[in-house]
């Protein structure tokens, strides 16, 4: 089939590459012409384990991309609406790239003739496909949706840094649909996929992202509260939550305490959530905990650091880890983004290293240390924040010798090493 992707971020370039994989012919639309030409060149813009080989293999071939809304539309028979859906001031879901992307897409469907499906992947709160994409769609073509054009959504469950692995195995595809033409055309492309597709109308579909993602959410703020409560205790919280995680009707995932959860979904699609449950009168009080769980979690770092060295000011203290998880370079929501704004505020000196997430955070913090080697953050530090569990940190042992103190703080749980003075968040 031939398929139109607008947005090329995380879910639109690893949906597109993916969808190429198993046969089909994608265009790739972006307002971001430096990015259309990246992709064009077989070099993607994000790291994703698995994505340079996917697009190199197709970029060019079964894979082109575009700025062009009116190519793309006309050229495919189905549009894949994949692109951000930030929180506002308030913390509900902004919606104005939606509307631009829909706006655009409907103006070029004015002058199409053949039949031509809608799907939004990108995470919008109930009702936004049918009550706010659809008239918008209709207004700028001047066509009826479910005659003229039909109109589905399509969440994306992928994880970052799995991304890839993840959209070619996923769990669950859930279809929601106005109509059933439109649906079938949508479950028709994910035929080769080894997964049942569940169908159902857009809204149901728009709640299950949401229901996903704040579960999710809740298991992590829930293992937290219990850590941070096991801690004063002086109980292993992971002792504990392996044994709980064992029964069936839980599972093992999702239960690390920690520096709390971040990215470009967790925190804003639970706020999305909060805003809408808010906006039809129901008071999310189990949501708004979640969230405030999270907020608290990152800052007794903060608060460990200073009962241990006390006043950090003009001290050097180093930040492990800036990504929000591990494989990643997106630093959207990471939780070393308060710990370090913290820091700062306390007028501490930070020296930084991550693998990958260095330049990501140079747009939030341009003026702290950013080193290319951990022993360069470590060097003469008078403490160290994990702040992301990558592997390489499992195996730091001597480095942390070259720091003034030997204070190490662990947000992750990751930190092996002896002779240290050192500190889990919730153990
Ligand atoms: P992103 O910010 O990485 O990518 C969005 C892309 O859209 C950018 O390349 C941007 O240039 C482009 N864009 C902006 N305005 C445009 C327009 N008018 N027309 C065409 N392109 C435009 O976002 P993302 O992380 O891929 O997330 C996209 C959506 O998918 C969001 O709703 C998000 O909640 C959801 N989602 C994300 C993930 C994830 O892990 N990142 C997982 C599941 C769902």
């Amino acid at each position: 089939m031939k398929v139109s992707v607008i947005g090329s971020g995380y879910v639109g370039l690893v949906s597109a590459v993916c969808f190429a994989e198993v046969g089909h012919e994608v265009i790739c639309v972006d307002i971001d012409r430096k990015k259309t030409e990246q992709i064009n060149a077989g070099i993607p813009p994000i790291y994703e384990e698995g994505l340079e080989d996917l697009l190199q293999k197709h970029a060019g071939k079964k894979l082109i991309a575009t700025t062009d809304y009116e190519f793309a539309v006309n050229k495919t028979d189905i549009s894949f609406i994949c692109v951000g859906t930030p929180s506002a001031e308030d913390g509900s879901i902004d919606l104005s790239i939606v509307r631009a992307a829909a706006a655009s897409i409907g103006k070029t469907l004015a002058k199409k003739e053949d039949y031509h499906v809608v799907v939004v992947k990108s995470t919008v709160v109930p009702e936004t496909t049918e009550k706010f994409v659809l008239p918008i769609l209709e207004e700028a073509s001047g066509k009826t949706a479910g005659i003229d054009f039909g109109v589905a959504m399509n969440p994306e469950f992928l994880r970052e840094g799995k991304a890839v692995q993840d959209f070619m195995n996923p769990d669950k595809i859930v279809v929601g649909a106005i109509d059933k033409r439109s649906g079938n055309l949508v479950s028709e492309l994910y035929r080769t996929f080894k997964c049942e597709v569940t169908r159902t109308d857009p809204t149901t579909a728009e709640m299950i992202k949401y229901a996903n993602n704040s579960l999710l959410a809740t298991k992590i703020s829930f293992a937290n509260e219990i850590g941070n409560i096991c801690k004063k205790l002086g109980i292993d919280t992971y002792e504990v939550m392996e044994a709980v995680g064992k029964d069936v009707r839980i599972s093992p995932n999702f239960l690390n305490s920690g520096a709390g959860f971040g990215g470009s979904c967790f925190p804003k699609d639970v706020k999305a959530l909060i805003g809408k449950a808010k906006a039809i009168g129901y008071p999310p009080v189990l949501l708004e905990s979640v969230i405030a769980v999270n907020e608290r979690q990152p800052l007794l770092m903060t608060e460990i650091l200073q009962r241990k060295i006390g006043n950090p000011a003009d001290k050097k203290i180093a930040v492990l880890g800036l990504a929000f998880k591990n494989e990643t370079d997106d630093v959207r929501e990471s939780r070393a983004i308060p710990v370090i704004a913290e820091l700062l505020r306390l007028g501490a000196r930070v020296s930084a290293y991550d693998p990958m997430a260095s330049e990501n955070m140079k747009r939030i913090f341009p003026s702290i240390e950013y080193c290319s080697k951990v022993s360069d953050a470590l060097k003469d530090a008078e403490a160290c924040l994990v702040m992301t569990e990558w592997d390489e940190f499992r195996s730091l042992d001597s480095e942390f010798q070259a720091m003034k103190g030997k204070t190490v703080i662990d947000g992750r749980r990751v930190i092996k090493a002896k002779n240290i003075d050192y500190e889990g968040l919730c153990w």
